[in-house]
């Protein structure tokens, strides 16, 4: 009985630490994620890139990223505005992980750009995904009050070689995206 008091305090202690962790994990999570789409954002993708390396050095399987940018999306808030463009970015999120397997991740990498990480995938699979990807935002019909209308995609295509840093695979991604806009969108170069 004399112990009484001492568990009562205990119990509360432990209560109290257990509800400041679960609030510290809801904003772990959320701290990587993007409120609009829901997916990984920027800092998420690069912890699941982080682990994925890990698990390739082991296995020795290739892991490659796919960089995508949507064709003319200021066009699309201008003319029909922040909002749609908003409603088109939730749709593109959802058709884009509508082509990716289970182990894949797609990220909202910034505005109107998604990184897909791709494990066990060589140059050549992650073409034909990031090329089944494209179809998937093109097979896309906006209704908009009074108008209906297609986005396209442009995708860099990059394998990640052991050795090198993230950074150089994101920047050589980023340099295959941007010759996909120079020769003409709507398109993937792998490189
Ligand atoms: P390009 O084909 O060269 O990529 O042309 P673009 O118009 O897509 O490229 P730009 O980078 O000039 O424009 C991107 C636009 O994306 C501008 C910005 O207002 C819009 N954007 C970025 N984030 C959001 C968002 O969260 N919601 C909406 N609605 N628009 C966004
Ligand atoms: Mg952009
Ligand atoms: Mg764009």
């Amino acid at each position: 009985p004399d112990n009484l008091p001492l568990a009562g305090f205990t119990i509360l202690f432990l209560a109290a630490a257990h509800s400041l962790n679960d609030r510290f994990e809801r904003e772990h999570e959320a701290s990587r994620r993007d409120a609009l789409t829901g997916l990984p954002n920027r800092r998420g993708f690069l912890e699941s890139w982080e682990e994925a390396l890990q698990r390739n050095r082991r296995s020795g399987r290739p892991v490659s990223v796919v960089l995508g940018d949507l064709d003319h999306f200021k066009r699309i808030n201008d003319t029909h505005g922040h909002a749609c463009g908003d409603t088109v970015l939730r749709a593109v999120a959802q058709a884009i992980r509508s082509c990716l397997r289970a182990q894949d991740v797609v990220s909202r990498w910034g505005g109107e750009e998604f990184m897909l990480l791709l494990p066990d995938t060589d140059l050549t699979g992650a073409g034909h995904v990031a090329e089944t990807t494209r179809l998937a935002v093109r097979a896309l019909r906006v209704e908009h009050p009074g108008s209906s209308f297609q986005v396209t995609i442009s995708l860099g295509v990059c394998e990640h070689r052991p050795g090198r840093s993230m950074e150089e695979t994101i920047a050589e991604a980023d340099a295959a995206l941007y010759r996909a806009k120079q020769e003409g969108r709507d398109r993937v170069v792998a490189r």
